[in-house]
């Protein structure tokens, strides 16, 4: 049967998996397609197409991108999208800025709370997106923390002491820019949102699908976002969010689409 998970995470963000291991990951539990979203880069698509090539994967474009709406966190899969437009290519470098700024505050906040992390051990961390997942398992090592939960929990999650946004790229921009690179705009995980006076509004914007398959919500919670899907005529995604270890619970492939609709989201799989 064709299963295409089209939500991961490799090494170039927040996962712990390689896109070389998570593509030989994919084979091996007989996925017939995947798509790589890491948070903010395209970094993973240096590699990963010759490697889904060899395997016999079929391999869709992707990322997920952070974005604010009227100052609430949005993330927005970004699908079939042109790897060389200029544009999108530009959205990952103003990115990669906000997070090394964004990052670096953080760990002023920390280390005034007592709670010093080098910067140069957090970009050993990672291979491109560096993030809150990588400062939060520091916390864990050097005993600031007792989990990752907590970390974000009681200092950096949205809203707690520590934490700092950085550049707030609107979501009406980021849709723009993944149209002008040739690619479909989804709203990730809609379960995950709060605020039901802004989701309305948010769903005015013009996006193409909406991701109602997640991770391993049960068909009860995605009922309500196939019925807005319909009513707009918006394409309907669905992945696992894997991250490999940085998320044990998730395995990839518990949330996936079936061949008419990979089709229908990726004009141009690799
Ligand atoms: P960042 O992109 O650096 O702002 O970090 C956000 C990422 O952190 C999300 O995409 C998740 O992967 C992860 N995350 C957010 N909240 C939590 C949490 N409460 N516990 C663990 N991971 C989280
Ligand atoms: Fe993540
Ligand atoms: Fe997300
Ligand atoms: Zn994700």
């Amino acid at each position: 049967m064709f299963r295409a998970d089209l939500h991961c995470h490799s090494t170039c963000s927040d996962g712990t998996m390689t896109p070389n291991q998570l593509l030989h990951h994919a084979k091996e539990i007989g996925l017939s397609g995947i798509c790589i979203t890491d948070h903010d880069t395209i970094e993973a698509y240096h590699t990963a197409p010759a490697i889904a090539k060899e395997l016999g994967l079929l391999l869709g474009i992707g990322a997920e991108f952070s974005s604010v709406f009227k100052t609430l966190s949005v993330h927005i899969l970004a699908y079939d999208f042109d790897l060389h437009n200029p544009a999108i290519k530009k959205l990952c470098e103003r990115h990669s800025v906000r997070r090394t700024e964004r990052n670096r505050a953080i760990l002023h906040n920390l280390s005034r709370l007592g709670m010093p992390i080098f910067e140069e051990e957090l970009l050993a961390m990672g291979e491109k997106s560096i993030g809150r997942p990588h400062i939060a398992f520091l916390m864990m090592q050097k005993k600031y923390v007792a989990s990752i939960r907590e970390a974000f929990n009681v200092y950096i999650g949205d809203g707690c002491p520590c934490y700092v946004p950085g550049e707030a790229i609107s979501s009406e921009e980021t849709i723009s820019i993944i149209h002008q690179g040739g690619g479909k705009a989804f709203i990730a995980h809609p379960h995950l949102l709060v605020h039901a006076n802004k989701i309305k509004l948010l769903l005015e914007l013009p996006f193409d699908g909406i991701e109602c398959h997640y991770a391993k919500f049960p068909p009860e919670k995605e009922k309500k976002w196939i019925k807005i899907a319909q009513e707009k005529n918006w394409l309907i995604s669905g992945g696992s969010d894997f991250h490999g270890t940085a998320k044990e619970y998730i395995q990839l492939g518990c949330s996936w689409v079936n061949e008419e609709t990979f089709h229908k989201i990726f004009q141009k799989p690799l």
